[in-house]
């Protein structure tokens, strides 16, 4: 079985199943969004390929995902255009219906030798994994394809933050960290395949579903691998020198803003790091930094949801972190401020405005700023849980990249996640805080205020 560049730590069998005859093998698509270094869709080719059968690629859009809205459905179905046709062009199938994967993806199933999912690691991701898996009667296998090392070869527990992660990380990372071939497709696609969406038009499939369109496109903003990889190619030559000592310039935009697409799975952490760390002999300082959040930062958030299940509240938070902020929770508040004033950016604090609105406008808020942003809503909150819970939602609902586990373990991190007790202050006790004066300090804050009118 060729197995040899998909190392066996990413591939899980469920279950057995029947070994039933199948007319294909179909892949559920849900996480890893792309047609290239796909380690599932690969398995999927090779295991077809042993049964001289097609694959079909399954795509289940629910128009009801929790916290999704049109920002976040065109950026995706802007992705699944792409991924459908270069797909297409390799022999294989794709199929986008409308509806939760419970429904979709067992009716496409009845017909499967054998399913194959990609992993997620968040609540709703498993749930429909595991709901999925219990209702076909063919073989099921999952692969872990977006992250570098698979969580659990990372680590069997909770990490207590990127210090305890890192060596773990570094000792498997030139195992994982590999491209993976893409044989050809021995079956093509035949007619009497399952017929589905048209994914070719992406605003007009929307215009048919019933989705909350409270939120807009977020403008400057095209998803799909094509823009991923004129992203990383341009960070790569133009932003990766400057990364270690500038990214956290919140005036400048030097980071890669990979981010939508490593949440859509339109490109492969692992693409975005060989490509990366091809210049770690001319900027070696730049291309670890950079690793070390795509891969040691990220990875330590699918370790936060994958091993926490309070991960999206306020209780997931450290005992320490929440007892500290609860003693605090009598200290005088600066000001307090209602859900409609935030959202709209109207406190009196002009930076966390700014950065409010390069969110709700940009679809992307400075990485730096997210962390100020975070932290003053503590400020404002009588009790520290208010703040959470409004933290993630705006995050949610605004971000192109939010709903990701970077969402819930960045939001954890303002209350005390992953970080370690500091000198007290007020309101926050031992948390770390963050103030403007900080801000004006260390940044050109006239340049950040002028670009985010
Ligand atoms: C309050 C708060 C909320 C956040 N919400 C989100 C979110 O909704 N979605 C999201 O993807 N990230 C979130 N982050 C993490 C981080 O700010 C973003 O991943 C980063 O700013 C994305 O920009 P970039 O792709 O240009 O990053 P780059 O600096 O180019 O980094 C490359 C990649 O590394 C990863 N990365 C970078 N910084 C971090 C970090 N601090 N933690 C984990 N991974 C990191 C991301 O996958 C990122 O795309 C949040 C952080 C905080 C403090």
């Amino acid at each position: 079985m060729a197995r040899d560049d998909i190392p066996a730590e990413r591939i899980h069998d469920v279950h057995g199943g029947e070994s039933s005859a199948g007319r294909y093998v179909l892949y559920w698509m849900q996480q890893a969004q792309r047609a290239d270094f796909n380690h599932a869709l690969e398995l999927a080719v090779r295991r077809a390929n042993e049964r001289r059968l097609p694959v079909v690629v399954g795509f289940a859009l629910d128009a009801g995902f929790p916290e999704a809205n049109l920002r976040h459905f065109t950026f995706m179905t802007e992705g699944l255009r792409g991924t459908a046709q270069t797909l297409e062009r390799r022999g294989i199938h794709f199929v986008l219906r409308a509806g939760v994967p419970e429904a979709v993806i067992p009716e496409l199933a009845r017909e499967a030798a054998l399913l194959v999912m990609d992993r997620g690691y968040l609540r709703l991701q498993r749930q429909w994994r595991q709901a999925v898996a219990d209702a076909v009667a063919c073989p099921v296998v999952e692969v872990e394809s977006d992250v570098v090392v698979p969580v659990e070869v990372a680590s069997e527990r909770e990490e207590l933050a990127a210090r305890t992660l890192r060596p773990k990380i570094r000792r498997n990372l030139e195992r994982f960290l590999r491209p993976v071939a893409t044989p050809p497709v021995a079956e093509s696609a035949k007619s009497g395949a399952p017929a589905g969406l048209d994914p070719a038009a992406p605003k007009a499939l929307l215009r048919g579903l019933r989705i909350n369109r409270s939120v807009g496109p977020a403008p400057g903003w095209e998803g799909g691998a094509a823009a991923a990889r004129q992203r990383l190619r341009a960070f790569v030559r133009h932003g990766l020198d400057r990364y270690a000592e500038g990214r956290n310039e919140p005036a400048d935009n030097i980071a890669s803003g990979l981010s939508p697409y490593l949440h859509f799975g339109q490109i492969s952490p692992v693409e975005v790091a060989l490509a990366v760390r091809e210049r770690r002999s001319e900027a070696p300082d730049a291309v670890q930094a950079f690793l070390d959040e795509l891969v040691v930062r990220r990875e330590l958030s699918m370790n936060f949801v994958w091993h926490n299940p309070r991960y999206d509240q306020y209780e997931g938070v450290p005992a320490w972190a929440r007892e500290t902020l609860e003693r605090h929770r009598g200290d005088p508040r600066e000001a307090t401020y209602t859900e409609e004033e935030l959202a709209q950016g109207r406190t009196a604090d002009p930076y966390w405005n700014a950065a409010q609105r390069q969110m709700v406008a940009g679809g992307k808020m400075h990485g730096y700023m997210r962390m100020y942003w975070g932290k003053r809503l503590i400020e404002w909150h009588r009790h520290p849980a208010d703040a959470f819970r409004i933290a993630l939602r705006l995050n949610n609902m605004y971000e192109l990249d939010g709903r990701d586990a970077n969402a819930f373990a960045g939001v954890a991190w303002c209350f005390g996640k992953h970080d370690q007790p500091w000198p007290e202050h007020p309101v926050f006790g031992k948390v770390r805080c963050m103030k403007p004066s900080g801000l004006e300090r260390k940044f050109d804050m006239p340049r950040y205020l002028a670009a985010n009118p």
